[in-house]
């Protein structure tokens, strides 16, 4: 009995919701900051605006201490939206009628980032429904922000907008504007990246070259590939998923599913 009685305690004391939007250890290895993390433009000319505003350093992830972001030349095709070691590539695409609105990911080794990738679906944005600024600047806004090491403020859809573009929303005008990070994702950014390294995986083109040969070679587009659902919240419209490769390599998805295409919706 008294041992029933401890693991519920312990089960009690189990934290259920995240006090902060760090999600876990993860972040780009870095020996000084700030560091300037490049972001790979595979979008159209459509998305230009919204990544050159994404990555402002007025009202961007730019505008944080620890880091910068740049746009740089993609190298990748929109399609495939394949990573390149020791930065982040962004695309858009009609991906199809997958279901999701944005999606972000992450390789790790360890609690170290070493290439993220952020896709926005074309199929969904446009859309009436989302075809407006306001939600493209939410999504891509937090698509980069995940490839930061950056985890939602708030997941529920239909209460008063935080005023940051990490907080899901029904409205991203608010208000708040739920468009542009806000200060508390620039002091999470102040505590995920307090700390130096020895190593660095910022623009590393070798910082991959650890991971087992099949963690490049994914097709990641689909949900089948993204391994196991570590989260759900607002039944299946928000999900995180990790693919484990062992030795400490994992990706991890991010997903944001479009209105009525949660999977768990109506299941
Ligand atoms: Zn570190
Ligand atoms: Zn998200």
């Amino acid at each position: 009995m008294a041992s029933i009685l401890s693991l519920l305690a312990f089960a009690m004391f189990v934290p259920q919701a995240r006090a902060s939007n760090a999600w876990g250890c993860y972040h780009w290895a870095r020996t000084s900051n700030p560091f300037t993390l490049k972001l790979g433009d595979n979008v159209s000319f459509t998305w230009d605006s919204y990544l050159a505003t994404t990555t402002s350093i007025s009202i961007g992830w730019s505008a944080s201490t620890k880091l910068d972001t740049t746009i740089v030349t993609g190298q990748t095709n929109p399609r495939p939206c394949r990573p390149t070691s020791g930065r982040v590539e962004v695309c858009d695409a009609s991906y199809g009628n997958t279901g999701w609105l944005g999606l972000a990911q992450i390789w790790v080794n360890g609690c170290h980032i070493t290439q993220g990738v952020a896709k926005v679906n074309d199929t969904y944005f446009d859309t009436l429904t989302y075809n407006t600024p306001g939600w493209r600047n939410l999504v891509m806004c937090q698509e980069v922000g995940h490839t930061l090491g950056l985890d939602h403020q708030d997941t529920n859809f239909n209460n008063t907008n935080l005023g940051t573009c990490m907080d899901y929303t029904s409205n991203p005008y608010g208000p708040p504007d739920n468009e542009y990070p806000n200060q508390h994702d620039y002091d999470e950014l102040d505590i995920i990246y307090g700390h130096l390294d020895s190593t660095t995986t910022v623009s590393n083109a070798t910082a991959t070259q650890h991971q087992p040969p099949a963690m490049n070679d994914l097709d990641l587009s689909a949900p089948g590939q993204w391994g196991k659902l570590v989260r759900s919240t607002n039944g299946g419209r928000t999900e995180l998923y990790e693919l484990d490769f062992g030795g400490e390599h994992k990706v991890f998805t991010f997903v944001i599913w479009a209105d009525g295409n949660g999977r768990g919706r109506g299941r």
